[in-house]
């Protein structure tokens, strides 16, 4: 072996070493029919009506100092999301306060945030522990997790071929849609997608240097309100979100992947 091969070698092992990827790794959406622009085009629909309901009922939040701390927070997230999605960039988001007791929140496909007033107060919610939940949400975009479901659900609804869904999205209608992109948001969604949420929402909020431990603490928040709501309503949000011991230990266990991301981003 000459010289020059050992120092190929040496570099190319360098370049590994430095290219060695920070921060999380998730998996990508698979099941993904129907085109993006559809899905975000339908989702944007739904996001509008469901903002003008809340505005015709006076619940559409205008606290000033609740909806800027939303989205300043938001602002802080969005820059980095293009990392899982490199989409992100064209998406016209909007983040959105709605007056109700539900303790929910949730990131449509195409970036369209809204948080209840119920999650913010039951869980009292601190900064870092706002930017987890949302950047769990926005994971849920990012990763096309509601496209995947949305393009289940227009398959199984309508009940014609998937070739048919491929060919001419024509015969898929907007009603059709819009029901799809409802159950995008209602229903849970499957284990392995929310572990990849949690896990684009720690490095989401450790890039925008906030702490990525309130993760742990927002499932234990969670968790206490669920166990003090016994066998009653359970809160919305966890309804599709299991508060649990899996789920907590997921998060510690990837923590030091983000933690020095975290650092450099540290305020
Ligand atoms: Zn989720």
């Amino acid at each position: 072996m000459n010289l020059l091969l050992l120092a190929l070698l040496f570099v190319s092992s360098n370049v590994i070493a430095q290219a060695k990827p920070e921060g999380v790794e998730v998996r990508k959406s698979s099941f993904l029919l129907l085109p993006a622009s559809t899905v975000e085009r339908s989702a944007g629909q739904q996001y509008g009506q469901l903002m003008r309901a809340a505005q015709q009922k006076n619940a559409l939040n205008r606290d000033p100092e609740q909806v800027q701390r939303l989205r300043r927070i938001a602002r802080e997230l969005i820059p980095h999301a293009t990392r899982f999605n490199p989409n992100a960039t064209k998406w016209q988001w909007e983040v959105n306060l709605i007056s109700s007791k539900s303790v929910n929140a949730f990131c449509m496909p195409g970036g369209k945030i809204a948080f209840f007033t119920g999650i913010l107060d039951a869980l009292q919610l601190t900064d870092d522990e706002v930017a987890s939940i949302m950047g769990h949400e926005i994971g849920h975009a990012l990763l096309e997790h509601g496209r995947a479901r949305m393009s289940e659900q227009v398959a199984k609804n309508i009940g014609i071929s998937i070739a048919a869904i491929v060919l001419n999205l024509g015969q898929v209608s907007t009603e059709e849609l819009a029901q799809a992109a409802n159950l995008a948001v209602s229903l849970p969604y499957a284990r392995s997608q929310e572990t990849d949420a949690d896990l684009v929402g720690l490095e989401l909020a450790a890039r925008a240097g906030y702490y990525p431990r309130a993760a742990v603490s927002v499932w234990k928040k969670m968790s206490q309100l669920s166990q003090k709501a016994g066998k009653g309503q359970p809160p919305q949000f966890l309804s599709t979100h299991p508060a649990n011991e899996a789920r907590i230990k997921q998060i510690e266990a990837n923590l030091p992947r983000v933690m020095p991301l975290f650092e450099k981003e540290r305020r």
